[in-house]
């Protein structure tokens, strides 16, 4: 007998009842740290990701980084020098950190802040680099828009009418690059001061006062011709949505989490300011709704290292209560990267359960990926996927007729057992030893 299962759907038969879990076992929320790489050095970036990543010096969170193709200082973290063709003293460092899972993301190919681009130079630097990666065999999946509105190489953005980076009519279009990359996830500079993709009713009083005050300024701007910037009730409650970028491609543009006392703009966030974010409210919300937060920050900020801490007491409070957290088994802390691809594989996994002997197969049958189509998930892409079931010992998971690796979980808060692939591998610090 073969019942067919969607995303939070409850089984048919309670004797069969399987049931995707929210989030790897044991967790109930997701967090990722995700850091622009604004200003920040080598040693600045060593200094700070030794403390956070590694067991022996820190905290032993899994937190990775963003790189420049091209920066704006002369030691700032960047692919190229100047011309944006010969790689610079940390091109392989950046490589080997790609590699590692220390740096998933890239940062609007460079630092354009008060000077625009040069548009040759920008498409140069911008094939360089997407060659070089290539060829050493690394993918890029994450995009995150940077700096002020002189950045026209930044994906077009609701707040920012000067990014063209999607618009294939003009010099600064990119997007062609970016998706040899692999780029799929994308940042167009949206914040929100709350946890998203919970699983919050809209009757909650967390939610139904924002939708009401979202579309009471929707109002507003309609009134004052500023349609381009309504905010849809999903783009206040969805860690990302599938979007079409002006070329006509696809897409997800996710949310960042920021809170800082004068607003999410007020200031730029970085590894000073961790305390406003990563506050017992935020984080006891977090796992309250069972959502995730994706954080904004400049862990570079402030610019240069000397031999004090990175991180002041009260930041490192912050930091420590979030790792008392993960390695208590409540809120999962992962790469930006690791954090979204769970969040699509689990939002639009399409699976179904039979019954071979006395054994339950969950069967993966595809993910329903609005931006790249139907298609079957590859094993790495299900790390963390876990289903509750009533018999752990004798339920496995299946993909494209092969049982997965998978590992037996006791039950949990809620009294069910439950089986599940894997969490991804954490970022290697063995770069952080130089
Ligand atoms: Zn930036």
């Amino acid at each position: 007998m073969v019942f067919l299962y969607q995303r939070k759907q409850i089984a048919v038969d309670s004797e069969n009842s399987v049931k995707l879990r929210p989030f790897p076992f044991p967790f109930r929320a997701g967090v990722a740290i995700c850091s622009d790489i604004d200003f920040c050095d080598k040693r600045t970036f060593i200094a700070v990701h030794r403390y956070l990543n590694t067991e022996n010096y820190g905290l032993g969170l899994p937190v990775a980084d963003s790189f420049f193709g091209l920066g704006r200082e002369p030691d700032q973290l960047a692919f190229f020098e100047k011309n944006g063709a010969t790689p610079s003293k940390n091109a392989e460092f950046i490589r080997q950190a790609i590699n590692d899972g220390l740096i998933d993301s890239l940062h609007a190919w460079g630092d354009f802040n008060k000077v625009p681009p040069n548009p040759t130079i920008l498409r140069n630097m911008a094939e360089n680099l997407t060659k070089d990666l290539i060829a050493h065999d690394l993918k890029i999946k994450i995009w995150i828009n940077h700096g002020d509105p002189f950045n026209y190489q930044n994906i077009s953005a609701r707040l920012w009418p000067e990014y063209k980076g999607d618009d294939p009519e003009l010099d600064y279009y990119t997007v062609d690059l970016l998706k040899e990359l692999g780029v799929n996830f994308i940042w167009r500079s949206e914040l929100t001061p709350w946890p998203l993709s919970g699983n919050l009713k809209i009757s909650s009083p967390y939610i139904w006062p924002r939708l009401a005050l979202n579309e009471l300024k929707n109002a507003i701007k309609i009134i004052l011709q500023k349609k381009t910037r309504i905010r849809t009730a999903s783009q206040i409650t969805e860690l990302a949505l599938p979007v079409s970028l002006k070329d006509g491609s696809q897409c997800f543009a996710f949310t960042r989490f920021n809170q800082y006392p004068g607003g999410v703009w007020a200031f730029d966030p970085n590894r000073h300011t961790l305390r406003y974010s990563l506050n017992d409210h935020s984080l006891d919300t977090v796992i309250k709704q069972e959502g995730y937060i994706v954080l904004y920050t400049h862990l570079g900020l402030p610019f240069n290292v000397q031999k004090e801490h990175p991180f002041p007491p009260e930041d490192r409070d912050a930091l420590t209560k979030l790792a008392d957290h993960y390695h208590s088994g409540r809120i999962w802390v992962a790469p930006t990267v690791d954090l979204l691809t769970y969040w699509l594989i689990h939002k639009y996994l399409i699976w179904n359960v039979h019954t071979e002997r006395d054994c339950r197969i969950i069967e993966i049958e595809a993910i329903n990926d609005p931006t790249l189509g139907s298609r079957l998930p590859i094993e790495s892409e299900l790390a963390g996927i876990c289903f509750y079931t009533s018999d752990p010992k004798n339920t496995f998971i299946s993909l494209d007729g092969r049982r997965l690796k998978t590992v037996i979980h006791q039950p949990d808060h809620t009294g069910i057992g439950c089986v599940g692939v894997p969490l991804p591998a954490p970022p290697k610090v063995d770069l952080l030893d130089n």
